[in-house]
């Protein structure tokens, strides 16, 4: 499959990975929009949301909690942190791989859209 992250998981495209276990991967966006910004992804192809299915659930679960350990690792705990997640054209996902972004270190702004 022609897929830019798969391709970052399977080593063929590099990356800075931050934390990385069995199930998700974590590696530092190549276009930071904040002093950090992680992206956090599922290793198997999922495309976005909608294609998450029921037994995606417990997948899903632990790529929330790995995005949570890596603002952890990255001291944003007391500052605090955003997790985003881009879903289809209205949102601008440009990579059709499912992924978290953790932003922080720095205030970010109010705004949601
Ligand atoms: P989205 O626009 O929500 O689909 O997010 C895709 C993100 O992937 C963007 O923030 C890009 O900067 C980032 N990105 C694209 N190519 C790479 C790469 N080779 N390594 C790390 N991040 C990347």
């Amino acid at each position: 499959m022609d897929c830019l992250f798969c391709k970052i998981v399977s080593g063929e495209i590099p990356s800075t990975k931050v934390y990385e276990d069995d199930k998700v991967l974590a590696f530092r966006d190549i276009a930071p929009q904040a002093p950090v910004h992680v992206l956090v992804i599922p290793k198997k192809h999922i495309s976005g949301w909608y294609d998450a299915k029921d037994e995606s659930d417990e997948l899903l679960a632990h790529l929330m909690r790995a995005a949570a350990l890596v603002a952890e690792k990255e001291g944003l705990v007391e500052g605090g942190f955003r997790i985003v997640s881009n879903c289809g054209e209205d949102a601008d996902q440009t990579v059709k791989h499912l992924h978290l972004h953790v932003l922080g270190g720095r205030k970010l702004s109010s705004e949601m859209a």
